[in-house]
């Protein structure tokens, strides 16, 4: 029988009675096989059910084990076994957006039984329903359902070793660039994370982006300039360290770090639009309203230039070439 297992011999070597050496399917295929598996449970198929439909369809015979290592996320061809190391995780636009929000809504921790824990926190719903379905693309898991916090905000809490390294704080540049600057459509999708989590749109149209590290923003500011959005041209202090505030309690704290803001021209709102939009409802429609306002907005969504064109703004970047030949290799 011709039938492949996941680390078969291959069928050739079976009918030549050759030793038996044990080789792994390509890459290609496992992926194949491993988003089949997700798909089909998540319609709620049995496991021997997915086991024959996956036969079927690819000539692969799945064990009830992998089935199970896919559905709980602990094996995923795709970023490698156990997805433990950086250079495992493919760039995408799913992982660009997660970087961007985690580095505005996030926060890293190990706990005490070493776990490597991202937590995640926002009022908006959509924008906890948007991140737990991406993150869950990027680790090959099923989507988590947002949990409601007693202040009202949601919250998804991921336990990954690797996100945890690329995402703790303070957040190291070099490491997320690879990712982030993958094509426009990671700049796109970075920048869409980082303003639904960061970003702040005012009934005028104004829109600015506030964070308390201002090397990020310098490097926010000069990926918005590759997607033709143009902002002032350095962050500016919004509110010094030591300023008291209310917070969510009610309770007045002092601010421990010294806050920046961005401000994108209002002449840029539209190619902003255009190239990165909004998750959060209230925030894209406060774009939209000004835009309808300007009356400068065409019915279609048409980009302004082709999103298609990728690694033609980073060529020169050293480190994504190393990487694009690493990921050759994998
Ligand atoms: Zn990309």
């Amino acid at each position: 029988m011709g039938r492949r297992n996941m680390s078969s011999v291959s069928s050739q070597d079976e009918k030549a009675g050759q030793a038996v050496k044990r080789r792994y399917l390509p890459r290609e295929l496992r992926i194949k096989a491993h988003d089949m598996v997700i798909r089909l449970r998540l319609q709620g198929m049995s496991y021997n059910k997915i086991i024959y439909e996956v036969y079927i369809a690819l000539g692969v015979r799945l064990s009830k084990s992998h089935i199970s290592y896919y559905v709980r996320g602990l094996h995923n061809p795709r970023n490698g076994i156990y997805i433990s190391s950086l250079e495992c995780l493919m760039p995408s636009e799913d992982l660009a957006f997660v970087i961007g929000a985690v580095i505005g809504d996030g926060t890293t921790k190990r706990t005490k039984s070493g776990d490597f824990v991202m937590m995640f926190r926002v009022k908006d719903k959509e924008f906890a329903e948007e991140f737990s379905k991406r993150i869950a693309n990027v680790l090959g898991r099923q989507a988590l359902k947002p949990r409601v916090l007693k202040d009202g905000r949601w919250a998804i809490e991921i336990k990954s070793k690797i996100l945890y390294e690329l995402l703790k704080k303070p957040i190291d540049i070099e490491r997320i660039r690879p990712f982030v600057e993958h094509c426009e459509k990671c700049v796109g999708a970075f920048i869409r994370g980082f303003f639904d989590a960061e970003g702040i749109v005012r009934k005028d149209g104004t829109m600015t982006v506030v964070n308390t590290d201002f090397n990020l923003l310098l490097y926010v500011r000069d990926l918005l300039r590759k997607i033709n959005v143009e902002t002032t041209s350095e962050p500016k202090l919004h509110t010094p360290a030591g300023t008291s505030v209310r917070g969510r309690n009610g309770k007045v704290y002092k601010t421990r770090k010294d806050l920046y803001y961005l401000q994108i021209r209002k002449s840029s709102n539209e190619n902003f639009y255009d190239m990165v939009g909004f998750t959060i409802d209230r925030k894209r429609k406060r774009l939209e309203e000004y835009l309808r306002r300007r009356k400068s907005r065409p019915a279609s969504t048409t980009p302004i230039f082709s999103l298609f064109t990728p690694h033609l703004f980073f060529e020169n970047n050293s480190i994504l070439k190393i990487y694009l030949k690493s990921s050759k290799a994998l």
